[in-house]
């Protein structure tokens, strides 16, 4: 068996047949490209200039980025975008009312106030006052993000910031798609920082093997596998960034209800969906709200299955889904219902 992707929380599993291979970082994170069925190096070249593309248009740190303008303009005056920032952003604002403001893409300013990617994995002496959290906490509101008709985008008020991290890798995964199809592609593995969308199959038929990583093992292990073929395979998890604060673990998923870090019975989550945008979205949505009213919300979409990991150690999926698991870990406790 070999391991493709290490990094990450899923890995495709068990191709003999040796992939064309581009790593590469990026998007904050590692990037893989595998193509199984091509042998032409100009078509990873065009997918990583595509993401290297997005990642200038939508990121948050770089200054002049599109997301940046309209979080410079924000209460000052709409900003004209590109037309593939515009549909991003639209979609997210769907994802908004959808998941009714779980995903929020106005967390900008409880993002940088928490600040999570800059304190990896340490233990920090102190956290946001109350004070801070209820100033940021009222700047986010996807109700006052406008997109106007004609590609102008503004937030409503000074102070509001758009971040579309928690979407962003899963609408690069479907162009990397798009661009591997137009290639005449017809297997591949793109992993971006182990959010995958697995192409076709891995030949004869079979279906790619992506691995579920196991929040509580090492980097890199994974609690079981799973089935799949066109399917994106995305992950959001408390394990991923986050520091210690007395004893108590914060993480980058922000509940945009109370400003604080998520604090329920997830540790992870899988989503599996057609495309990587929905599954990406959902995930982040799916982990602030928790398994009983996500699994409510999940009637909203189309295509999308949900393996949920527990803090307990409880693996909780649904029949449709188990019919592509297999469970890989003694330690862990399969809740099929
Ligand atoms: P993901 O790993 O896809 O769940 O996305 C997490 C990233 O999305 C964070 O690093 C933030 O940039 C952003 N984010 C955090 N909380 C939320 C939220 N409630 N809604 C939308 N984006 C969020
Ligand atoms: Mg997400």
């Amino acid at each position: 068996m070999t391991i493709l992707s290490s990094v990450g929380c899923q890995q495709a599993l068990d191709n003999k047949a040796e992939p064309l291979i581009r790593t590469e970082f990026l998007m904050d994170t590692v990037i893989r490209l595998n193509i199984y069925d091509r042998k032409d190096e100009k078509i990873l070249d065009r997918a990583i200039d595509r993401l290297k593309e997005i990642e200038e248009a939508m990121s948050t740190t770089i200054s002049t980025s599109d997301i940046s303008s309209i979080n410079k303009n924000a209460g000052i005056k709409p900003v004209k975008v590109r037309k593939d920032v515009y549909q991003v952003i639209k979609q997210a604002k769907v994802f908004a009312i959808a998941t009714d403001g779980a995903y929020d893409p106005t967390i900008g300013p409880l993002v940088e106030l928490w600040d999570v990617a800059s304190k990896n994995r340490e233990e920090v002496d102190s956290i946001p006052t109350e004070d801070e959290i209820k100033k940021a906490k009222d700047l986010v509101d996807y109700n006052d993000l406008e997109l106007e008709d004609d590609g102008y985008v503004y937030l409503n008020r000074p102070g509001m910031k758009l971040d579309l991290g928690g979407i962003a890798k899963g609408y690069a995964a479907d162009e990397v798609k798009s661009i591997f199809a137009e290639e005449g592609v017809k297997s591949a593995i793109i992993d971006l920082g182990g959010d995958i969308y697995a192409m076709g199959n891995k030949g004869k038929g079979k279906p790619w093997r992506v691995g579920i990583e196991d929040p509580f093992g090492a980097a890199g292990s994974y609690l079981g596998v799973s089935d799949v073929e066109d399917k994106s395979i995305v992950t959001s998890g408390d394990y991923k960034r986050f520091f210690m604060y007395e004893g108590n673990r914060y993480h980058h998923i922000i509940d945009p209800d109370t400003g604080y870090p998520t604090n329920n019975e997830i540790s992870s989550l899988s989503v599996i969906s057609d495309k990587g945008v929905d599954g990406d979205a959902v995930a982040t949505a799916l982990f602030v709200l928790g398994i009983d009213k996500g699994t409510e919300i999940l009637n909203n979409f189309e295509d999308v299955e949900v393996i949920f990991i527990t803090k307990q150690g409880e693996i909780i999926i649904d029949e449709e889904t188990m019919g592509r698991f297999s469970l890989e870990s003694d330690e862990l406790k399969l809740v099929v219902r």
